[in-house]
């Protein structure tokens, strides 16, 4: 059995991953898609070939959708420095342009809880980081802050877990 999101929209991905396992994922890095849709961001996974395909394992709609592309024990590849060890998922919002909503936020917050949790992550910005903070030689300096608040989703999703499980 691999490990899939209670709630999200399952879209498997194939032939952009690694094999591993739950316990290798240490971190969570939150990205933004600077596109406005989410089949934008799955299409351009699809179509990324060798020796630059890319992943993530999970999409975070405007509306909170959540579209989840890998089981999370495989590794997806969105920080180079780090995706052995982590979890990737994607929001869709454009610095300047296309702001993370109220719905977004919510989900993304329900999603990082439910993460910290299940893989025994610890719900902080230690451990939950966005894509620039986490692999920097990557140099996606906007990826996620200017349109997604990494401490905005913590802090949320701090409040979701002293809430209680919801899932
Ligand atoms: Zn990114």
């Amino acid at each position: 059995m691999k490990t899939w999101y209670p709630t999200a929209k399952q879209h498997p991905l194939i032939g952009h991953s690694a094999p591993g396992t739950l316990a290798q994922r240490k971190l969570i890095v939150l990205h933004i898609t600077a596109g406005s849709t989410a089949a934008g961001a799955i299409s351009t996974f699809e179509q990324s070939v060798s020796p630059h395909r890319v992943s993530a394992h999970c999409v975070v709609e405007q509306d909170g959708t959540v579209t989840q592309l890998l089981p999370f024990e495989d590794t997806a590849w969105h920080a180079s420095q780090v995706n052995s060890q982590s979890v990737g998922i994607e929001h869709v919002a454009i610095p300047g342009k296309l702001m993370a909503s109220d719905a977004q936020y919510a989900a993304s917050a329900a999603l990082v809880a439910w993460l910290c949790s299940t893989l025994g992550i610890p719900c902080d910005r230690a451990h939950v980081k966005g894509h620039n903070e986490a692999s920097p030689q990557d140099h996606h300096a906007l990826c996620c802050e200017g349109a997604l608040s990494a401490d905005k989703v913590v802090g949320m999703a701090v409040a979701v877990t002293a809430a209680g499980p919801s899932v």
